[in-house]
């Protein structure tokens, strides 16, 4: 099986009837790079920062964190680099934040929250990746936006960095690209409202599952109620792929969901042409994509989306990939 996926090595991502997908993958440091060429993907579709900040007792500085965006940027250009701004709390602590413990973390103070209450260490995260714009195709993307507010106020953050770059004469790429996760259900619904806003989505399937099901993502007790493929969460993906492709922006989806081999031709059949992935998982994705035809999962997708449960839709794909689709 491995022997016969690093045929696909030097190949870029396609489906059987000649449909180019973009694969991108997930990093979580400067280390990841070369692992990008080794696949053959095209480009970073989720770079997690948060870990910058776990690692750390002290916050990283905006040189550091400068230095590091840039050497990503400059590496993969022209491939484009999306980086997600710090993702703390809810499972991620970070001891230099002194972040007291909560009884709800996954619903409490985390993420675009956290970096909208304390603004200095978010802006100083925008400069760093504004700055590294200048040395390769990076874009941005907010976590865990739930309401119209927090976009905006994030946005607002953004436009004062790049204002005070600009009055310090310091370079970046002033057409930067800016985009969100789509990981709340609220976002999920209003994806029509939301994709007016900004440049792009990335659907988060771990936290939409989690969200949409209300079910904690790591209790093992009840990991089997957490399931992606539940015609909920299936409607909400739907929902923001359609919003995209009305809106003519781009859409990806970056959680899991996008690596599971079942649930591949399910998004693309939902319309999905971007997926990002840990890069040890990019084969076997591009494998899949060339064994499945847009046409075909078209349909099976609709179908998936009007089940009554995650295990119908299972006996569905089963049913289909019996059917050689
Ligand atoms: C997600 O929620 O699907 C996601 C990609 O973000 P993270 O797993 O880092 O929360
Ligand atoms: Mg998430």
């Amino acid at each position: 099986m491995i022997e016969k996926m690093s045929i696909y090595k030097g190949k870029p991502a396609e489906t059987k009837d000649g449909v180019r997908i973009q694969l991108l993958v997930n990093i979580m440091d400067a280390g990841s790079v070369e692992k990008i060429f080794e696949v053959g993907a095209d480009g970073v579709g989720l770079f997690r920062t948060e870990f910058l900040y776990m690692n750390n007792k002290k916050l990283p500085t905006e040189m550091e964190q400068f230095s590091i965006y840039r050497s990503v940027a400059e590496k993969l250009a022209p491939m484009p680099v999306t980086i997600r701004t710090m993702d703390i709390g809810g499972d991620k602590e970070v001891e230099s934040l002194h972040l007291a413990k909560e009884e709800n973390p996954f619903l409490g103070y985390r993420a675009i929250r956290i970096c909208l209450n304390q603004t200095e260490i978010f802006k100083q995260q925008l400069r760093a990746i504004l700055r590294a714009s200048a040395y390769g195709k990076i874009q941005i993307m907010f976590p865990m936006i739930s309401c119209m507010e927090e976009l905006e106020q994030a946005q607002e953050i953004l436009e004062d960095a790049k204002t005070e770059l600009l009055a310090e004469g310091i370079e970046f790429d002033q057409g930067i690209l800016t985009g969100m996760m789509v990981e709340v259900p609220s976002v999920a619904i209003m994806a029509e409202r939301f994709i007016e806003k900004v440049d792009f989505f990335s659907i988060g399937s771990n936290d939409l599952t989690q969200y949409t099901l209300a079910v904690d993502r790591q209790n093992e007790k009840i990991s089997g109620l957490y399931d992606y493929f539940h015609p909920a969460v299936l409607n909400l993906i739907r929902n923001s792929i359609e919003a995209c492709i009305r809106a003519g922006k781009p859409c990806s989806l970056c959680g899991e969901m996008a690596a599971d081999i079942q649930a591949v031709p399910i998004l693309l059949g939902l319309g999905l042409r971007k997926f990002s992935v840990n890069p040890s998982l990019v084969l076997a994705v591009k494998q899949v994509l060339a064994n499945s035809s847009v046409d075909e999962v078209k349909q099976l997708a609709i179908k998936a989306c009007e089940t009554n449960s995650a295990e119908d839709v299972r006996k569905l794909i089963k049913t289909k990939s019996g059917d050689g689709c």
